[in-house]
């Protein structure tokens, strides 16, 4: 049994090591303080409207008989304007009517038709006044509320806008972030598919930490044949090689000996808001870029001096940078319990598929031999089936049960403890021992115990510590989780 426990607590972690993990994932960012900035200054703006606006109104206020003369003055003017026109047709009309009139040589002494004319335009005019006397008002009104209901608006866009911004508290929107796999395994000591399992754990999280991306390759070296000159050139082409530039701290005189640029490319694709394919793209292809050859005889062969390598295979993610001490640990707490949970459950799947199959088994072989036993049979059977059918609701189980101690601030006894026959005097001897011989390490607890379990891990590889037998696997006898904590006590004694 404790052989094939083992490896349930080969994907086991401290929390120390998630914490590393967690600020690794979500290294902080700029963003919140940039919004911060952005924000005053916007409402620095915003005051300044808002008091443009009263000004405005103010205007308004004691401009508004003014405004109205002014509506009434260009009323005024339209209504001469077309009183005016109307009389220059009325007067032409006239004036051929009296060539008529002439013409017919007093055949109508009387001639009023004129005057009548001239008296019913009088009417039209005074009539096209008074409609001007009642619209003016109206219009000012019109002007008045337009005026009104815009700055209404305005105002209302404040708010939806500042509702918006604080309902979406988080600022940041995310940043591509790669981890050099070995870098991080090593950093850890968990293997890499026991990263990428926390990983999906953030992603599948109902706040959906992290958003999971395909592996890249995360570091870009660039050799130029050319030398210096030539990187100086291609860099005031290619919008790429000057960002890298930039990000790499290197000064200007030691940048002049060198020919290589080798620089992070995610981050600089992050830093500059671009799209990580199609940077990685153009740097490839300024291998091909003839037109930047600084040699003749490399451009005839279709290539431009130019060497573009990629290289450390990283974990790609993008996950917020701004998240608060409180949310970091919360992802702590919820990566640890739901370790915490699977470890829990895994072992008790174990001792129950152990117990299963010891109930349904002989003690002597002879006793099953010869007739198939049915009955075992279909017990087994039945066994299985809930096994598989538990198998999910055990973690869920689980993880209430942390949940709840974790609010109570309670720890969970271990499900298996059974250290009565430990002779801890012997583990002390050994733990004593194990630091003496290989006192160049930094031990941790989990470490210790994971040698004296003969568990597999990046920094303690078994090919490398297996080797050794005076440590290697030689508690396995002793409940993990009471020999982790026995050698972080002993640890802290020794130092
Ligand atoms: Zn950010």
């Amino acid at each position: 049994m404790s052989e094939l426990r083992r490896h349930v607590y080969a994907n086991t972690v401290d929390r120390s090591a998630i914490k590393k993990l967690v600020k690794r994932a979500f290294p902080r960012c700029e963003c919140k303080k940039l919004h911060e900035q952005l924000e005053n200054a916007n409402r620095h703006k915003d005051n300044e409207l808002l008091d443009l606006d009263e000004a405005c109104n103010d205007a308004l206020d004691s401009n508004l008989e003014a405004e109205l003369q002014a509506v009434e003055l260009q009323h005024q003017k339209d209504v001469d304007a077309r009183v005016q026109e109307l009389r220059d047709n009325k007067v032409n009309t006239g004036e051929t009517e009296r060539f008529d009139s002439a013409l017919k040589l007093c055949t109508d002494p009387s001639e009023n038709s004129n005057f009548a004319k001239s008296n019913s335009l009088d009417s039209v005019k005074r009539s096209v006044e008074s409609e001007s006397v009642n619209e003016s008002p109206t219009d000012a009104q019109t002007v008045c509320v337009d005026f009104k209901s815009d700055s209404i608006e305005h105002a209302d866009r404040q708010q939806d806008q500042r509702s918006t911004q604080e309902n979406s508290h988080r600022v940041c929107g995310g940043h591509e972030i790669a981890m050099v796999t070995d870098s991080i395994v090593q950093e850890l000591d968990l293997r890499e598919e026991s990263i990428a399992t926390l990983l999906c754990y953030l992603e599948l999280h109902p706040r959906r930490w992290v958003e999971v991306l395909q592996p890249v390759k995360s570091t870009c070296t660039i050799k130029f044949y050319g030398g210096y000159p030539q990187l100086r050139a291609v860099a005031q082409r290619i919008p790429p090689i000057a960002a890298a530039i930039s990000l790499n701290n290197t000064t200007a005189t030691g940048f002049k000996k060198s020919s290589t640029l080798t620089f992070p490319v995610v981050e600089l694709a992050d830093k500059m808001g671009w799209d990580l394919a199609p940077v990685c793209r153009e740097l490839r292809a300024l291998q091909w870029n003839t037109s930047l050859a600084l040699d003749n005889s490399l451009s005839n062969m279709g290539q431009s001096g130019i060497l573009v390598e990629f290289s450390d295979l990283s974990m790609h993610h993008r996950a917020p940078g701004d998240l608060s001490d409180s949310e970091r640990d919360s992802v702590c707490d919820f990566l640890e319990d739901r370790i915490q949970a699977e470890e829990r459950s895994q072992l008790q799947q174990l001792q129950f598929v152990y117990d299963s199959l010891k109930s349904v088994s002989c003690s002597e072989f002879w006793q099953c031999a010869d007739a198939v036993d049915e009955d075992a049979d279909k017990q087994l059977k039945q066994l299985v089936r809930s096994y598989f059918e538990d198998s999910n609701d055990k973690t869920k189980e689980e993880l209430a049960a942390l949940a709840k101690a974790r609010k109570g601030a309670k720890s969970i006894p271990s499900s298996i403890t059974r250290d009565d026959h430990v002779n801890w005097d012997i583990v002390a001897r050994d733990i004593r021992a194990l630091l003496g011989v290989h006192h160049d390490h930094s031990f941790t607890g989990r470490a210790v115990a994971r040698i004296f379990h003969g568990i597999d891990s990046p920094c303690y590889p078994a090919e490398v510590w297996g080797r050794d037998r005076r440590f290697w696997r030689k508690h396995l006898d002793v409940e993990f989780n009471s020999l982790r904590k026995f050698a972080t006590q002993e640890l802290i004694r020794f130092r």
